[in-house]
């Protein structure tokens, strides 16, 4: 995880950054709007920490110019308690949270965790095995150029697999992770949606089918494997 730094205020800088090394963050410090513009546009990072009274440029500009450069990398704001008014503004030009100084160790930790832990799970849009992709967003499930659209269910079941394609999944395994402890589903359900899926791989023309391995549950097997 590498994140920029951008605050003036060398102890304050300091101290954020050994915190942040502290925990295995990579840390870039820069100490005014301009480096911190140049920085954010010549390497990749998870986050931006930007404070708002910078040399050169102010931090809402440093925000406004990134965004209007299509550059989405995270921002947290870092405001002086006082200007209850500047994280308005800095929201509104495309931060995406905001800190007030002084701030303690645990809150500035447990803020990095979640907007670096958020631009994570934004990348991961789908899982493939073999000819498949299911996109995690949508729901659809895709082989050799064509897709199509899985059912709530269908999608947990699928999902299971596509994870754990070596797996053998008991009916009761499927019943927990795709309709939850609490269920009412019985065998007779997960075989019902089995058959749906079934077909959907059927359609697509897929290598990959779904074996029913004798009193024990299903996995997933490859045509022209074994
Ligand atoms: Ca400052």
């Amino acid at each position: 995880m590498n994140i920029l730094l951008v605050e003036d205020e060398k102890a304050l800088s300091n101290a954020i950054k050994k915190i942040l090394e502290g925990r295995g963050y990579f840390v870039d410090a820069v100490y005014d709007g301009l480096s911190a513009i140049d920085y954010a546009k010549g390497m990749e990072y998870n986050l931006i920490i930007l404070d708002v009274m910078l040399p050169k440029l102010d931090g809402f500009e440093v925000v406004r110019i990134l965004r209007k450069d299509n550059i989405g990398v995270p921002v947290l704001m870092l405001t002086a308690r006082t200007m209850i008014k500047d994280k308005v503004t800095g929201l509104n030009y495309g931060a995406d949270d905001y800190m007030t100084k002084p701030f303690d160790t645990e809150e500035l930790l447990a803020r990095v965790s979640a907007l670096t832990r958020r631009r994570g799970e934004v990348m991961i849009e789908d899982v493939g095995f073999e000819d498949l992709t299911l996109d995690l967003k949508t729901a659809e499930l895709r082989c050799n150029g064509e897709s199509v659209q899985l059912s709530k269910k269908e999608f947990e079941v699928m999902k299971l697999f596509l994870y754990n394609p070596k797996m053998t999944f008991t009916k009761d395994n499927l019943i927990i992770n795709a309709w939850g402890m609490e269920s009412e589903a019985t065998d007779n359900n997960v075989e019902v949606y089995i058959s749906f899926i079934r077909k959907k791989l059927k359609y697509l023309k897929s290598r990959v089918s779904i074996k029913n391995i004798q009193k024990i549950g299903y996995r997933l097997e490859v045509t022209g494997d074994d």
